[in-house]
């Protein structure tokens, strides 16, 4: 290798210039302790932008999910289904409560969690007497989910679904934003996500008296008494009035990155989508997603390289490229967790860890760093 070229990363923050005014704004008025006008700011921002009646913003994604599960009476020995495809963070909240996952697998439409698995799932978990207390569905790479046929198998089972849009902020879904289409809908403001406080959360709803109780909670469960009085176990979980600065100039500028990153996803599309054996992660038609990362399959035996071949190809050249997610089922922490293929015989997330890849999709990449990317990949073609 000639010169070492600067790392291209998967996924790099793209700060827009205007979080320094908010947090500077927080540092005149010495509103530095958590809470204060850049949290409620942020509130209203994001439930606007979303089109739900309110938001929480909380220190991570995670606990957006876990402080969800609290919400709906999750605890010891209950049952919560969850997309088994998917970043560990969806499930883990599961083991913090001592419930028990279930995983439900993909399908090949939107890589997300399969109706037709969801609904075998379900009446297995009726004859058992045991419904799950919740279902935790994820958009994967910013494609939404089958979420109305998801949310009608739910409802016909009096079940609460919880989605996971950490990945899939400003992506659409029948003409709504994602996220608003379970009970409860998740974001994440992590380092690598579409738009980032560094780090953060939010919790969505319309059901604002949740949403009050999810801000409770996120305080220690402080009742309001002067000597601070305690019924219920509480979390430290709420955001601080800086780093939701930093979110409200992100949210500003959250529809150019969805551009981006979608601008990011066609030129990969129209240099490699002709290769032998390739094939991208698709978008359901009446969706559009954020193309948080670019995601492909290769088929070895059609393309005459692999995935892993890719992504060691492009790390010899300092440029960051993952497997999709290995799928919670195949992972240690969940062996012997009860799954559900899509068809009998058939798991397409098993398919899609094998031959699937995460390209580097940042919203601030540019078309040189582009090229460098599809000129390794289209190298290894020739
Ligand atoms: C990032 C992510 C989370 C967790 O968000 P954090 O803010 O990092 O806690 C949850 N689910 C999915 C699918 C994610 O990608």
């Amino acid at each position: 290798m000639s010169e070492q070229q600067d790392r291209i990363f998967l996924s790099a923050p793209h700060m827009s210039g205007n979080e320094q005014t908010y947090i500077h704004e927080a540092f005149d008025q010495n509103w530095i302790a958590p809470l204060g006008n850049n949290v409620n700011a942020l509130e209203e921002a994001l439930a606007a932008y979303s089109g739900v009646e309110g938001a929480a913003v909380l220190s991570s994604g995670t606990a957006a999910i876990h402080l969800a599960l609290r919400q709906l009476g999750v605890g010891e020995g209950d049952v919560v289904f969850c997309s088994s495809l998917t970043f560990v963070a969806s499930a883990n909240p599961i083991l913090y409560q001592g419930a028990r996952p279930v995983l439900v697998d993909s399908e090949p439409e939107t890589w997300n969690m399969s109706p037709a698995a969801l609904e075998r799932a379900l009446g297995d978990a009726e004859e058992r007497g045991e419904l799950p207390g919740a279902v935790i569905v994820v958009n994967l790479y910013g494609q939404s989910a089958r979420m109305d046929a998801l949310m009608e198998v739910c409802r016909g089972y009096g079940v609460p679904v919880i989605e996971d849009a950490a990945e899939s902020l400003g992506s659409e879904y029948l003409g709504r934003k994602s996220g608003t289409f379970g009970d409860f809908g998740v974001f994440s403001f992590n380092g690598n996500k579409i738009i980032t406080t560094s780090g953060g959360g939010a919790l969505v709803s319309n059901d604002v008296e949740a949403l009050d109780r999810t801000r409770f909670l996120a305080t220690q469960a402080r009742e309001p008494a002067l000597h601070y009085q305690h019924s219920e176990v509480g979390y430290n979980y709420r955001m601080s009035n800086i780093v939701a600065g930093v979110g409200r100039g992100q949210l500003e500028v959250l529809d150019e990155r969805v551009a981006q990153r979608r601008a990011v996803f066609a030129r990969y599309y129209e240099a490699l989508s002709g290769r032998p054996g390739v094939a991208f992660m698709p978008e359901l038609e009446g969706s559009k997603s954020n193309r948080w990362l670019t995601a492909l399959t290769v088929d070895p035996e059609k393309a005459g390289v692999s995935h892993l071949d890719i992504i060691e190809a492009l790390g010899a050249e300092n440029i960051e490229a993952r497997p999709v997610w290995k799928s919670l089922h195949l992972q240690p922490l969940f062996e012997g967790v009860a799954y559900y293929p899509h068809e009998e015989g058939w798991s397409v997330s098993d398919e899609l860890f094998r031959y699937g890849l995460c390209l580097p999709s940042s919203s601030s990449m540019t078309e040189g760093e582009q090229d460098r990317v599809i000129g390794v990949v289209e190298g290894l073609f020739e």
